[in-house]
């Protein structure tokens, strides 16, 4: 194995440690919040196959990052389970020591898929799952799937060994804020952690507005009324939830307070669009272009090179500088960068 390069520090001297790689920019639902319909309709013109970077050039692009000190490796997309023959994507990946690889899905597609992509070596999944009440599921997701769909591919999920799991829910005020204690209580005994996220401005099309953010010290308050909870350190630095465990000692929930609680003193990570962008920031306005590069004939020591580059230039922190800058930028969506 090549030794690990010394990992750059950044601006304000952070290091890389996981990386995000978005394998699809197409989805099977339209969370409101995250691809309107208004804006991804039926004419919305997604990328074309020839465009999206390929298993390979996406393995290079990892084992670069990886001797940079990158241990974790999240799929998301869009829906990574729509990208066709991600096992494969998932066995190469697998032969790189030492790192942990994720997937972050709706999930309704999970149960048909998470045998293979256990199989693969995928270590573990996180499932998205705003709500267990149909109705408001499919306000939320804009869809017609159902919650049942969802709950198989976690159930699907477990029995081939993906885990631990665990689930994202993006509150929204006056949309599922309703049924997050009902979340919470039905994940508590089952193992599996619940994450709240708060609602983001991410992207340029959801018109978010933050009156429709739940602060995560509200919902702690809501949830400690009824299942007292006691604050847990975080496994690993960067972790970005807070995480609390039950009193009884049944199980953990965590929260994701990037509007309330910004924590970009400690962001590891870097993101790779389906289509060879690279960006650190989730706000980004625009990335640095991986794709010419790997099709020019650029080497492996020269993506390494590159991508220490983007890392060491990096100063970008927007959610502590939200309401100084927000309106003013125009940062890419959500399913194009990967959550
Ligand atoms: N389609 C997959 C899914 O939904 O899990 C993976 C991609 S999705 C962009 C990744 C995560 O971003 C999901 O958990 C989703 O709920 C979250 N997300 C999307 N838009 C968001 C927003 N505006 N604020 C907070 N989280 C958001
Ligand atoms: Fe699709 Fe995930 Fe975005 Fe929902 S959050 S529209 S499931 S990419
Ligand atoms: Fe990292 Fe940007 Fe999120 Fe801050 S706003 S934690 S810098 S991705």
């Amino acid at each position: 194995m090549t030794p690990l390069v010394q990992a750059p520090r950044d601006q304000l001297g952070r290091q890389p440690g996981d990386l995000r790689i978005s394998v699809t920019d197409r989805c099977n639902l339209r969370c409101r919040y995250c691809m309107p319909r208004e804006k991804f309709g039926s004419d919305h013109a997604f990328l074309p196959r020839e465009q999206l970077l390929s298993f390979e050039e996406i393995y290079r692009v990892v084992w670069a990052a990886h001797r940079l000190g990158v241990r974790r490796v999240r799929l998301t997309g869009g829906e990574p389970l729509l990208r066709r023959d991600l096992p494969h994507l998932i066995e190469l990946l697998n032969g790189l020591p030492d790192l942990e690889l994720a997937l972050t899905t709706n999930g309704t597609l999970l149960a048909e898929q998470a045998t293979a992509l256990a199989e693969a070596g995928l270590d573990r999944v996180t499932v998205s799952l705003d709500s267990l009440d149909d109705t408001t599921f499919r306000d939320m997701t804009d869809s017609a799937a159902s919650v049942s769909e969802v709950l198989a591919g976690i159930d699907a999920a477990r029995s081939a060994g993906l885990g631990p799991i665990k689930i994202n829910t993006v509150v929204r005020r006056g949309r599922n804020c309703h049924t997050t204690l009902e979340l919470a209580r039905y994940f508590k005994t089952s193992g599996i952690t619940i994450r709240f996220i708060e609602y983001m401005d991410v992207g340029r099309t959801n018109r978010w507005r933050r009156e429709e953010v739940v602060p995560s010290a509200q919902l702690v308050e809501t949830i400690d009324a009824v299942f007292k909870l006691e604050p847990v350190e975080p496994a690993f630095p960067g972790e970005v939830a807070r995480r609390y465990r039950y009193a009884d000692g049944e199980g953990e929930v965590g929260f994701i307070s990037s509007v309330t609680q910004p924590f970009c003193g400690q962001c590891t990570r870097l993101r790779l669009s389906s289509e060879g962008q690279l960006y650190t920031c989730l706000f980004a306005e625009r990335g640095t272009d991986l794709k010419g590069p790997l099709r020019d004939g650029l080497d492996d020591e020269g993506i390494v090179d590159l991508l220490a580059s983007v890392w060491r230039r990096r100063s970008d922190r927007y959610s502590e500088q939200r309401s100084s800058v927000r309106g003013s930028t125009q940062p890419i969506e959500m399913s194009y960068i990967g959550g």
